[in-house]
């Protein structure tokens, strides 16, 4: 690396060669010095500085110029470039110098060349000058050695434009170099937004320590896919892009895809532990889809999006209608953190029967976004964006508070026993202040943690068993309740369930709808819910529709239901009501 008196020196130098150039009075005295060989002022100069005649003759080299081509300056004397360098280099000297003569207008310009073998860079400066008495012209030209500053320079450089987990180029490069990169292709080339699923959960199950560690192994085995008019880039996160050029076929994407996909499929030991990983390919077309390296890199993550969204796993074309699409979510995502910000949404209330009693002893809370532009939206609308986002973890917190808002005022009205669940996502459940959140939901509202419930998903549960029991062991010791949502549509055994801390399921809307029609359905349902009371978890039986189902889930003995049959979701003033007709909770 130059050090910073070099780089001091090196520019006070350039400051004095300008200088020089610029005042061609000085160069002429100077000059007029020269041919009368007292150079002593050139020779004192630490630049290489040198006069050829038109034909690019050697007329005069300084000291350091004769020192940097090793030879004394009577050998210099009539030798052209082609003497002192290969042709190739050479030639662009010569060509400059040309360029030169013919405009008579200063050139500077760093150039690249070689002496004995070593490359060195150098900045030069190459103007026309007159000599006084005989009024000939000369080529008078400077060379200074930036070798130094210019690795300094790359080295910096190299920096900026990689990543310095996988060393691959970074996002940085790609915005700055693919546009050029893309351009310079026959037939077509492709963009390949690569996006490894579940990543996250990974990272956060075993810590990021073991997410780079993955991620430098799928680099590398990436990496191997490299060659000739291929270019792999990290976006940044999990994601990773690679630039196909010279394309004149779908086929050759497909395989290619083909081959990422398997070259990523056999298992990867990060500390110890084996972890499968799937990608996620979108794919965007130059220049069909895009000419532009951002419109490329974007419609590529619409397609990408658009697979994940169809079940992750595998690659996807971009095409047209996708944008709309993506256009629309867009719109949405701007309008849900604005709804956030304004508070635009409202909780319905579901009431929950005991089957034995015949009473209302719950409800579960289920949000609603009651949207200016688009009117009342149920959560199918919004929640999967909202999860994607991330934005649920606001709202997850706003629901939270306004659910044990409204349940403390119930209780203060005389329902007393009346409890609230609240749904729990799987976004909200990794992040590990929810404890702290519920914690301040409660102390604020003053709502006893004994009538609030969370419900998460099997899947949620699932994905890190080991963690989620200790938290939801946590959660249960504030006095909290834990219901597992849509149970059995996961993965996970009864058996497993034996040692989670939780005190209900609720049997999934499919059990209960193919009971009413299929004997075998009606016979699992019911080992499932032997099975759960044996565990000493109590069961509810969601969605119920209809009379028949009604009959059916109370005479397999499960503990409580919930479905239109019994009430649709009501607003804050029909729950009152509701309350107050059925006597709920008192
Ligand atoms: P879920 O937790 O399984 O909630 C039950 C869904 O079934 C609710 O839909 C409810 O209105 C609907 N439902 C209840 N009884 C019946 C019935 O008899 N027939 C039919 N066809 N449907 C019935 P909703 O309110 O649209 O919510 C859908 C899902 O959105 C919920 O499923 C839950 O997973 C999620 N969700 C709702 N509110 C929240 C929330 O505040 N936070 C989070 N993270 N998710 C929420
Ligand atoms: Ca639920
Ligand atoms: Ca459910």
């Amino acid at each position: 690396m130059i050090n910073k008196e070099e780089y001091a020196l090196i520019q006070q130098l350039q400051q004095r060669v300008m200088e020089l150039q610029q005042n061609e009075q000085l160069l002429t005295i100077q000059l007029e010095g020269a041919s009368a060989f007292n150079h002593s002022i050139l020779d004192a100069l630490p630049i290489d500085i040198f006069l050829h005649d038109e034909l690019g003759k050697t007329v005069f080299m300084n000291k350091e110029g004769c020192k940097r081509h090793g030879k004394p300056l009577h050998e210099l004397v009539g030798k052209t470039v082609y003497d002192f360098f290969p042709k190739q280099i050479a030639d662009v000297l010569r060509k400059d110098d040309l360029k030169v003569w013919q405009t008579k207008t200063q050139l500077i310009k760093s150039v690249k060349v070689e002496f004995s073998g070593k490359p060195v860079h150098l900045l030069t400066g190459k103007s026309i000058v007159r000599e006084n008495q005989t009024n000939k012209e000369y080529l008078l030209g400077y060379a200074l050695d930036v070798t130094k500053q210019i690795q300094a320079e790359e080295q910096v450089e190299h920096i900026v434009y990689h990543d310095s987990l996988t060393g691959l180029p970074n996002r940085w490069y790609i915005e700055q170099n693919g546009e050029e990169y893309l351009q310079d292709t026959e037939g077509c080339a492709a963009m390949l937004l690569l996006d490894l699923d579940h990543f996250k959960v990974i990272n956060d199950s075993m810590g990021h320590q073991a997410g780079d560690l993955l991620l430098q192994k799928v680099a590398s085995r990436l990496k191997e896919l490299e060659e000739k008019n291929i270019m792999l880039a990290r976006l940044g996160g999990d994601e990773f892009v690679f630039i196909l050029k010279g394309v004149y076929g779908i086929d050759k994407i497909c395989d290619f895809n083909e081959k990422i996909i398997q070259i990523l499929s056999k298992p990867f030991t990060v500390e110890e532990k084996q972890v499968t990983i799937t990608p996620s390919i979108g794919i965007s077309l130059y220049p069909k889809d895009a000419t532009t390296i951002f419109s490329m890199i974007k419609n590529a993550d619409i397609a990408m999006y658009h697979l994940k969204e169809k079940g992750r796993n595998g690659y996807q074309f971009f095409t047209d209608n996708m944008k709309e699409s993506a256009n629309h979510r867009m719109d949405m995502e701007i309008l849900l953190r604005q709804a956030i910000d304004k508070e635009e949404f409202i909780l319905h209330y579901q009431p929950k029967l005991h089957l034995g009693t015949g009473k209302i002893y719950g409800v579960e809370a289920l949000v609603r976004w009651d949207s200016p532009d688009h009117g009342l939206l149920y959560p199918g609308s919004f929640i999967e964006l909202a999860e994607e986002t991330g934005l649920i973890v606001p709202l997850g917190e706003w629901v939270l508070r306004e659910a044990c808002r409204q349940c403390r005022e119930w209780h203060d009205l005389g329902y007393k026993d009346l409890t609230i669940s609240v749904n729990v996502s799987a976004q909200q459940f990794r992040k590990r202040d929810l404890e702290e959140t519920v914690k301040d939901v409660l102390e604020t509202t003053g709502l006893d943690p004994k009538a609030l419930e969370l419900e998460l998903t099997e899947s949620t549960v699932m994905e890190n068993p080991v963690e989620a029991a200790a938290a939801l062991k946590r959660l249960q010791k504030m006095g909290i309740s834990i219901s597992i949502d849509d149970f059995g549509t996961g993965f996970s055994s009864l058996n497993y369930l034996k040692h989670f801390p939780i005190n209900t399921l609720k049997i999934d809307r499919s059990f209960i709808q193919n009971a009413e029609k299929d004997n075998a359905d009606a016979a699992i349902t019911l080992a499932v819910i032997t099975l759960a009371h044996n565990l000493n978890l109590s069961v509810v039986a969601e969605v119920v529709e209809n009379e028949l189902q009604l009959d059916f889930v109370t005479n397999a003995r499960c503990n409580g239901g919930q479905g239109y049959f019994i009430s649709r979701p009501l607003d804050r003033e029909a729950m009152i009501e509701y309350l107050r007709i059925n006597e709920g909770g008192r």
